[in-house]
């Protein structure tokens, strides 16, 4: 095999709302022994069992969640019935929302102030989305092109972002809103180190014979990293770690890049690094 170049994207690994979420769950459980948390932290299955092992338990309900036993909101936000009920019941609450997620609350409290329907780009169903759209009274929730062709006329609307969104599908969707609503005021909710990643990834894959996309199969941001990738570059891989490389990808390649999901560690991307630079040896 020829020797490969191998070139990771700048910004790989956690984003810096998962990192600091991450170190306040295990903080938490180092000062309280068990902390709860609604959900996992993050679409990576070794984050999640390292978390166990350091005392977060996960439940699915917060009703489930035994009294006296603190409760961490994680990085993405958390609806707003959550928290009136973790007050109700008393619960000490860490709260790990990133800063720029708060930003898209309020960002969405402005518009609907205005007297604004407020429209939310994102995927139903997500945490994030949830939690924006439980902060407002008629919100409308839509994710593709097709979703923005279906909503009902509105007079005045504005729109927001769920923070990992990615801007070719975004602009479809702010042609349809345009053509449909006169009084349209759109905040630019991606978040910067999404639209770094973003950028960064599309450099890769138009600059490499071969692109590595490192993350979980369950994460839809790395799924979307590597439609994009796959777009610019058919020698798109995605893998959720150093065992599923395949050597049959890399034949008369000279170049790889690699990028990875904002759920991804660091460290597994140094081992998929690794791993293709031994086969070139
Ligand atoms: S993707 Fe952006 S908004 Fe979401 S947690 Fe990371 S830094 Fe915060």
């Amino acid at each position: 095999m020829n020797s490969l170049s191998i070139t990771i994207a700048k910004d790989v690994g956690f984003c810096f709302g998962v990192k600091r979420a991450i170190d306040m769950a295990h903080n938490a459980a180092e000062t309280y022994g068990k902390v709860a948390m609604l959900g996992d932290i993050v679409h990576n299955e070794i984050v999640i069992d390292d978390l166990k092992n350091s005392g977060v338990v996960v439940y699915q309900n917060i009703d489930d969640i035994p009294q006296g036993m603190p409760v961490l909101f994680r990085s993405h936000g958390t609806r707003k019935e959550f928290w009136e009920k973790a007050r109700e019941r008393g619960l000490t609450i860490i709260d790990a929302t990133c800063p720029l997620v708060d930003e898209i609350h309020k960002a969405s409290q402005l518009l609907e102030s205005e007297g604004r329907t407020v429209i939310i780009i994102g995927d139903s169903g997500h945490d994030e989305v949830e939690a924006i759209a439980s902060q407002l009274s008629n919100p409308i929730v839509i994710a593709t092109a097709k979703d923005a062709f279906k909503i009902k006329p509105v007079k005045k609307a504005g729109v927001v972002l769920q923070s990992t969104q990615f801007i070719e599908n975004v602009n479809q969707i702010i042609t349809v809103l345009i053509s449909k609503i006169q009084d349209l005021r759109i905040i630019n909710t991606i978040c910067t180190p999404t639209r770094n990643r973003q950028s960064q990834l599309k450099e890769l894959a138009v600059n490499n014979d071969v692109m590595i996309i490192v993350g979980s199969f369950t994460s839809a941001n790395t799924k979307r990293l590597t439609s994009i990738s796959s777009r610019l570059n058919p020698r798109s891989y995605q893998v959720q770690g150093p065992d599923d490389i395949q050597p049959g990808w890399f034949k008369d390649a000279q170049t790889v890049g690699i990028s990875a999901g904002a759920s991804t560690p660091d460290e597994i991307v140094r081992k998929v690094a690794k791993k293709i630079n031994n086969l070139s040896i």
